[in-house]
């Protein structure tokens, strides 16, 4: 008598457990573990912003480091301070690939536009070069180049140097530059130079996953790197009036270099970043029913397309979707974070600062 009063109150605790919740249905919560963190500039941390990050439940500020001046520097030592005061952590954030100083310094370091010219519907006026010049991408200057990563370290180093404790050190746009085979994609970035002339010497495949190697060597003490890497194009960019205006990249070169890419350097980080800025991508049309669809799609390919490429795949419990905080609205925001806890990211990291990925063609004289 006494078991059978007991197997019934076990079963109507095991049936209240496993009915459905009454009420409206909420968002999926955070997963255990799951990195909330944002984008700021040092000008943007003030008191009263790190406070509002807290009370939106993120838990991390990731700083943009790109000043190495004496003031610079200060600004930087104080947010850190007062991010401490608020008990966030603590990330940084610099951006590579795009570079105007390295680009105004050295313009033969510089990405090229030799392959298809659909980017000249952005840029009608341009000039054809001469025999003796190609078109530069400015200011990009990939890693992909023995010269310019040599020159990435060196400066990653200065900037890191004798700075406060971290817990990550995010590195952004350590592939080649966007529209990289001339499509005018911004997500197409498989590649330097899609043509014959070379202007600085070409690394291979491992390039990234090498200059993580490299940078690992030089954070503070117990810091950790984490690439940022965008996705490639989507097959439906095909068409005319989408981003690769007819070039046929999906099935071609570009997420078989991808994937080459990528498998080095995820054996080299075990968190990657995903730059999913959809609205500055022109992500934000009808090819995706959701709101921000391709955020969710955007994740998924990591896992979804080296596979069909000869690569293994890069589940999305190891990646940190980077999305749009800053021009769009919260309804905008909130559906970029609503997708990628969909696609199952190991966290988001809201960017609220600019990431600037503008480009523009320079003509340059190789001879
Ligand atoms: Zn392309
Ligand atoms: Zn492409």
């Amino acid at each position: 008598m006494r078991t059978q009063r007991v197997i019934t109150a076990m079963a109507i605790v095991l049936v209240c457990l496993l009915m459905p919740r009454s009420g409206p249905a909420a968002d999926p919560p955070p997963a255990q573990g799951r990195l909330r963190a944002a984008l700021l500039t040092a000008e943007m941390a003030t008191s009263q912003r790190l406070a509002q990050c807290a009370r939106d439940g993120q838990t991390t500020v990731v700083l943009v480091l790109d000043d190495d001046s004496r003031a610079g520097r200060a600004a930087v030592a104080a947010v850190t301070q007062r991010v401490a005061a608020a008990s966030l952590g603590l990330d940084y954030w610099i951006e590579v690939g795009r570079c105007p100083e390295l680009a105004d310094e050295h313009p033969a370091w510089m990405a090229s536009l030799q392959g298809h010219s659909e980017w000249r519907r952005m840029h009608k006026d341009f000039p054809q070069p001469r025999t003796n010049e190609v078109v530069k991408n400015y200011p990009w200057i990939p890693v992909l180049y023995r010269e310019s990563f040599d020159a990435h370290v060196e400066r990653v180093k200065r900037l890191l140097a004798d700075r406060p404790a971290c817990g990550r050190v995010w590195l952004n746009d350590l592939q080649g530059p966007p529209s990289a085979c001339g499509c005018g994609n911004p997500v197409c970035r498989w590649t330097a130079d899609y043509g014959p002339i070379k202007t600085a010497t070409p690394l291979g495949d491992e390039a990234a996953a090498k200059f993580v190697a490299a940078v690992g060597k030089v954070v503070p003490s117990g810091a950790r790197v984490v690439p940022v890497w965008t996705t490639e194009c989507e097959e439906h960019d095909v068409a005319m009036d989408a981003l690769c205006a007819g070039v046929g990249c999906f099935k071609g070169i570009c997420w078989k270099a991808y994937t080459r890419q990528l498998g080095p350097l995820a054996d080299e980080a075990p968190l990657i970043g995903v730059l999913g800025l959809y609205k500055q991508f022109g992500q934000d049309t009808d090819a995706y029913r959701q709101q921000a669809g391709w955020v969710q799609q955007a994740i998924r390919g990591f896992a979804q397309m080296p596979p069909k490429h000869g690569g293994r795949a890069v589940e999305p419990q190891r990646l940190m979707m980077v999305v749009q905080g800053c021009d769009v609205t919260p309804d905008e925001l909130a559906s970029q974070i609503r997708q990628a806890e969909n696609a199952g990211a190991a966290g988001i990291l809201v960017a609220y600062a600019t990431i600037d990925q503008s480009w523009q063609p320079r003509m340059y004289q190789w001879r």
